[in-house]
């Protein structure tokens, strides 16, 4: 929660009150635009809801690669949510009918909105700090754990896993992998330490967000020498039979190898596309592995194809 706003389940909502309501809100401001505060501006906006994204970050899913950011806050747009980056929502308060507050915006101008439900989801932070940690060697790093690649802490046979360890995303498929890694370690059974380049991750808008590893200015920031390819759903077939044609498939490869670095996928079912790059690099695949794939028509997963093809300018429906 924002320093000094306390949820409650009528006006000032967190993710947990705001599934608790029983009618669609004629207006909803959410402050934070990370992956579930766009999930619950898509969500709202397709129940009739008048949505109002603020994001004090340049932009929206300021953790994906930045084309996905622009591409969705495109899409938001044309769909009618408004969004507002570089935004700071101040002087919350509750009216008696809805919540009002203070928004300065990009360029500086301040705004008063009225809002019926406000929902804040700018983050989510360990409970660390009051179950006994302090008479153990368990290490801290601003309240999340720190866990070695077996999810060992420092305190020998104590480990953690999950939302609540240091280092890794929040996200369900991490904090269940790293348990499966915990619990075969203590059993003395084989295991493989997490690869935080593999991990995906899912984004529930409309339309989608599937990704996995570098961003191109993470790949770029590394030194990497990188090639990238892009290919518009607007050009793939399936897309068109279900006429869902936002969006793209991104590739970040090395540019000497042809290792695959990142995908990024936004569009239709992005959230399950994504399944075929995490594999590919899990089994080390390289770009010409996946160029040579054959990809069965009509489906949207061509674009994946595709998009591994325009790496070396070989798409073929581009
Ligand atoms: C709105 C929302 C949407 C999400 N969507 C996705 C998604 O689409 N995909 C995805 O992969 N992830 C998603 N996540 C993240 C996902 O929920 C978490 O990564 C996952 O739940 C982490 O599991 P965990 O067991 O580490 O923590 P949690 O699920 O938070 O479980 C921790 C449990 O410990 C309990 N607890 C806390 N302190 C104590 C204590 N002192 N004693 C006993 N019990 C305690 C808590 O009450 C809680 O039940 C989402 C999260 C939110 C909030």
């Amino acid at each position: 929660m924002l320093p000094g706003l306390t949820p409650d389940p009528e006006f000032i909502l967190t993710n947990i009150e705001i599934l608790n309501l029983t009618t669609v809100p004629k207006s909803l401001a959410i402050i934070g635009a990370g992956a579930v505060g766009v999930e619950f501006a898509s969500i709202f906006h397709r129940f009739g809801s008048k949505v109002t994204l603020l994001e004090m970050l340049p932009r929206i899913v300021p953790v994906e690669d930045e084309e996905i950011s622009k591409e969705l806050d495109r899409a938001f747009r044309k769909a009618g949510i408004r969004v507002e980056t570089g935004a700071k929502a101040e002087n919350i308060r509750k009216t008696g009918n809805g919540v009002a507050l203070t928004v300065t915006l990009a360029g500086g101008k301040k705004e008063e909105l009225e809002t019926d439900k406000l929902l804040v989801v700018v983050g989510r932070k360990p409970i660390t700090d009051d179950i006994g940690l302090e008479t153990t060697r368990v290490e801290l790093d601003r309240g999340f754990i720190k866990v070695d690649q077996r999810q060992q802490t420092a305190e020998p046979g104590v480990y953690a896993i999950g939302d609540v360890v240091a280092g890794t995303p929040q996200l369900a498929h991490v904090a269940t992998r790293e348990g499966m890694i915990a619990v075969a370690h203590i059993a003395g059974k084989p295991e493989q330490p997490l690869n935080r380049n593999r991990i995906p991750s899912a984004t529930y808008t409309e339309p989608g967000i599937g990704s996995v590893g570098m961003t191109e200015a993470q790949a770029r920031a590394a030194g990497r020498k990188i090639k990238v390819g892009k290919f518009p759903f607007l050009a793939n077939s399936k897309a068109t039979i279900i006429g869902q044609h936002d969006g793209f498939v991104k590739v970040v490869a090395d540019e000497q190898y042809g290792e695959i670095l990142g995908v990024h996928i936004i569009g239709p079912q992005a959230f399950e596309m994504i399944a075929e790059a995490v594999a590919a690099m899990e089994a080390e695949a390289t770009v010409e592995t996946l160029m040579h794939t054959i990809h069965a028509h009509p489906n949207l997963y061509e674009a994946v194809g595709e998009a591994f093809n325009a790496v070396y300018g070989l798409a073929i429906n581009a």
